[in-house]
């Protein structure tokens, strides 16, 4: 699905010589480089602060953690997604309360969102999934008319713009008042291990979240808030600090990747394209086509036999899953969601694929709904 390999040896020398320079200084923890990549990833995000962390989990529940919720409180979000969009928030003692998503971006529906507000209500959590952002224009007006906060879980889409109706465009995290995304290794912009990232241009609350993923520390040994250990190492950071230099042309790569495959199924009526949105750059973390009829898995083992992985990306829907049941939702309450997870196939995508390996790829896919 990915070739981090084929990345490694592009820039195996830079990468070889920033580890290299972090195991001379022996500055692990908290070492120059995460400090130099907090503020170069400020820069190329447009956006007043970056806080580091452990991973993209931790960053999500950093982010919840500092808005001073209550026991109960509810946070709505997408079903479908990553489990740890609504974990960090059934972890932190609040209630998960998932919508279904739209049937062509996948992304949260805004109607959706609007239907499940109640006077508990107290945030959002749009995920920009499969590198596309969610409808940010309409969530931010809707938070605002219900004074809820909106936190945008961004570790699909690191580098996507959101157009803005007046042609105006930010960054994918830096809309809402928290950002969050991940550095997992398969990610638009990977480390070599986990790490994780928060934005905000809200001054308090970063320094809040610094603050809690660091035991509470503002000032050596001196606690002023219960907190975790969540820091991104400094290996990780010389790492990433390499890749961001790389990131905006990875992303372009990615796109002409999506074009071809878009081309090549431009008239297979068996299958769906990923729908582009309007307000939205897509830097296609995922490319992921909808198959009717039924046929998805019988696809995807036609692909295994012809030695071409595929992903099913997300196989169940999050309402169903045994850790939620508490939750109390039934089989039928998410149509959307039921029917994308019987549907979707997520296709080889990377910066590094070619020619000839999409063209094998599309031309296997063609192959199989002429039978
Ligand atoms: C990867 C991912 C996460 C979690 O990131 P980790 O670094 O693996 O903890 C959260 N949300 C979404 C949508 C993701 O894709």
């Amino acid at each position: 699905m990915v070739d981090l390999r084929a990345q490694y040896d592009k820039m195996g020398s830079e990468i070889d010589y920033a580890i290299k320079s972090v195991l001379l200084s022996t500055a692990f923890i908290k070492g120059p480089d995460v400090k130099l990549f907090e503020e170069e990833l400020q820069e190329y995000m447009h956006v007043k602060n970056v806080v580091s962390c452990a991973n993209g989990t931790d960053a999500l529940q950093l982010a919840i953690t500092i808005l001073g919720l209550k026991p109960g409180d509810e946070v709505i979000t997408t079903n479908f997604t990553f489990i740890a969009t609504i974990e960090v928030v059934a972890l932190l003692g609040l209630k998960p309360v998932i919508v279904d998503p739209e049937p062509g971006t996948f992304n949260i529906s805004v109607e959706a969102v609007r239907k499940a507000i109640t006077p508990k209500t107290k945030a959002i959590v749009p995920v920009h999934l499969f590198g596309q952002c969610a409808d940010m224009e309409s969530i931010m007006e809707l938070a605002e008319k219900h004074g809820l906060f909106v936190i945008e879980d961004a570790a699909q889409a690191t580098g996507a713009d959101y157009i803005f109706k007046n042609g105006t465009t930010k960054k994918a995290g830096t809309i809402g008042h928290i950002g969050t995304t991940s550095f997992f290794p398969s990610k638009n912009l990977g480390c070599y291990g986990d790490g994780g990232a928060i934005y905000t241009n809200d001054e308090a609350f970063a320094g809040k979240i610094r603050s809690i993923a660091n035991h509470g520390m503002k000032i050596r040994y001196h606690y002023d808030d219960v907190g975790v250990n969540s820091r991104l190492d400094t290996i990780q950071a010389a790492i990433l600090r390499v890749k961001l230099k790389h990131l905006s042309e990875f992303n372009r790569a990615r796109r002409e990747v999506a074009d071809s495959y878009d081309k090549a199924f431009a008239r297979c009526s068996s299958l769906a394209v990923p729908e582009r949105a309007s307000y939205s750059s897509h830097i296609f973390h995922q490319y992921t086509i909808k198959i009717k009829d039924g046929r998805r898995d019988e696809l995807k083992k036609f692909l295994d036999s012809k030695k071409i992985p595929s992903m099913v990306y997300y196989p169940g829907p999050l309402h169903m899953q045994n850790a939620y049941a508490y939750l109390g939702y039934k089989e039928g309450d998410f149509p959307v969601t039921t029917s994308l997870c019987k549907e979707v196939l997520s296709l080889p995508m990377h910066p590094d694929m070619e020619k000839e390996q999409i063209d094998y790829i599309a031309l296997n896919v063609l192959e199989f709904f002429k039978k």
